[in-house]
């Protein structure tokens, strides 16, 4: 026998044994790592956190208990068709989180999920690292608009209420952040914007800011549709 495949016996076993304690409960793997443990969004992310992320998206029972786990005040809302075309489905009403909002806005229940786990991860801190304050509100441009994408045909994902434009923040010693007026730049202000934008390429689909096209200069578009983009 070769070492190669000494090596791969070995592993191999390892696995077996390690498979076997789980299931004989010896070992009870830690619920942030169980790839069908429900995603915590209190956890910090991990390399499952995409995985649970998308699984939730076509199961609304799953992405209520992540819902339940984050810092969110929400309503459930029934399904409905405002047009036929942007069908809402599986949303809910954010009112609040551990920030005040300009607006409630509806959301699919996986983009308020994913928004709770960008806010409390990446947003949050990153207040904390570049301006040395806590955040407490967001200014956004709306969620749910039954319209395509700008000089386009396709249908875009704010038709079903899948995707946020985020335009500023307001901090605990009264300062306030625009994408419009801070974007640029290389001052704490900009780092910060930059940093958020950042972590919302971490947790959403879709990101697209200033850096984008000029139509994107006063907000940072988040998505949770099937087009994979940080801009
Ligand atoms: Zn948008």
């Amino acid at each position: 026998m070769t070492i190669a495949r000494l090596i791969l016996l070995c592993v191999l076993l390892a696995l077996v044994g390690f498979g076997l304690a789980v299931w004989q409960g010896v070992y009870r793997v830690p619920p942030a790592w169980n790839p069908w443990a429900p995603l915590d969004v209190q956890q910090p992310p991990n390399l499952l956190t995409g995985h649970k992320l998308r699984r939730l998206q076509d199961d609304p029972a799953l992405c209520r208990l992540a819902l339940d786990s984050a810092e969110l005040r929400y309503t459930p809302m029934p399904d409905s068709l405002p047009d036929p075309t942007c069908p809402l489905t599986n949303t809910v009403r954010i009112e609040a989180s551990a920030l005040r909002f300009s607006a409630p806005f509806r959301a699919t229940c996986s983009l308020a999920v994913a928004y709770a786990l960008f806010e409390t991860h990446d947003l949050r801190p990153a207040a904390e690292a570049h301006l040395g304050s806590p955040l407490v509100r967001l200014d956004h441009f709306g969620s749910f608009a039954c319209r395509n994408i700008a000089r386009s045909n396709r249908r875009s994902q704010h038709a079903t209420a899948n995707a946020l434009d985020i335009a500023g923040f307001h901090l605990a010693d009264g300062r306030r952040i625009t994408v419009a007026r801070h974007w640029s730049g290389d001052d704490p202000e900009a780092r910060f914007l930059r940093a958020v934008r950042d972590g919302a390429c971490r947790r959403f689909r879709a990101t697209l800011g200033p850096d984008y096209n000029a139509a994107h200069h006063d907000h940072l578009h988040v998505d949770m549709g099937r087009f994979g983009i940080c801009r």
